[in-house]
């Protein structure tokens, strides 16, 4: 029994498919020569780190994740041609969500959360597979077997950077790409007025050896897994020229965006490993 388009926009993203279904037997793979019901969604959130803000802090997003880049029947955001353009090849994708995909031939590393698998059904009705189960800065892969490693709303939610950056680095074939987003500060409430985060800060997060268990909380976004820095793409750069100037990475920045052109709440910065 058809439902009307009310009802329908009530039902969560998996429920939405499945009226669907019912009112036209046609594969889902055909789903583009459809018409398809005004389905509108008021909120669209874009990350799981937002949900990860949204966990402990009550507040949910403002409306930057522009909706217009959400497939309506799907759920999911369109793809990134950056990527595309970049990420050539095989490699990893760190921590992806089946709501944003990117449609790479890369592999998903990441930790079962249940949280996390819980936001991506919440807003998509799926969950990325997990290909490779490891934390972001210890993967169990042979170094320089990867062409490419890309990571989007991750970085923010890991308490050593610098650690994950290396073993990335240590990853990457001689000329591979690590290709990043992070979110703009505006992005999510309680980042805003949050300073940027310092490259002596980062070092000092390296040094210690911080993890989610001794990183200090004060000031963390969401507290344990949240959003441990804040940064912008100059002071994320910023970083990664301090990392080259130790010889820790030899890292050419070949692209960025200001804002990213996949959900647009972030900004995305391209790097290539240096080729021999
Ligand atoms: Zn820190």
């Amino acid at each position: 029994m058809p439902v009307s388009t009310s009802s329908f926009s009530r039902l969560s993203p998996r429920s939405r498919r499945k009226q669907l279904r019912r009112q036209d037997p046609t594969p889902a793979t055909s789903a583009k020569n459809r018409v398809l019901p005004n389905v509108s969604r008021k909120s669209h959130p874009g990350c799981s780190s937002e949900v990860a803000i949204k966990r402990n802090s009550s507040t949910i997003a403002n409306g930057s994740c522009p909706s217009e880049g959400v497939d309506q029947f799907t759920m999911k955001f369109i793809e990134h041609a950056l990527a595309h353009r970049w990420c050539l090849g095989e490699g990893l994708e760190i921590g992806a969500a089946a709501h944003n995909p990117f449609g790479l031939r890369s592999r998903n590393v990441a930790l079962r959360e249940a949280f996390y698998e819980q936001a991506q059904i919440d807003m998509c009705g799926e969950v990325a597979p997990i290909d490779i189960e490891a934390s972001a800065d210890e993967i169990p892969l042979d170094g320089g077997s990867q062409d490419f490693i890309i990571s989007s709303h991750v970085v923010e939610h890991l308490p050593n950077p610098v650690r994950a950056f290396l073993e990335w680095n240590r990853l990457l074939r001689p000329g591979g790409i690590c290709f990043i987003i992070h979110p703009l500060p505006s992005a999510f409430p309680g980042d805003e007025s949050r300073p940027l985060t310092t490259t002596e800060h980062y070092l000092e997060d390296f040094d210690k050896a911080h993890d989610r268990s001794t990183h200090p909380l004060e000031g963390v976004n969401g507290g344990v897994g949240g959003h441990y820095h804040v940064a912008s793409a100059e002071s994320l750069d910023q970083l990664v020229h301090a990392l080259n100037a130790r010889a820790l990475l030899a890292w050419e920045r070949v692209d960025m965006e200001a804002v990213d052109t996949k959900v647009g709440n972030g900004f995305t910065l391209v790097y290539r490993k240096a080729p021999g």
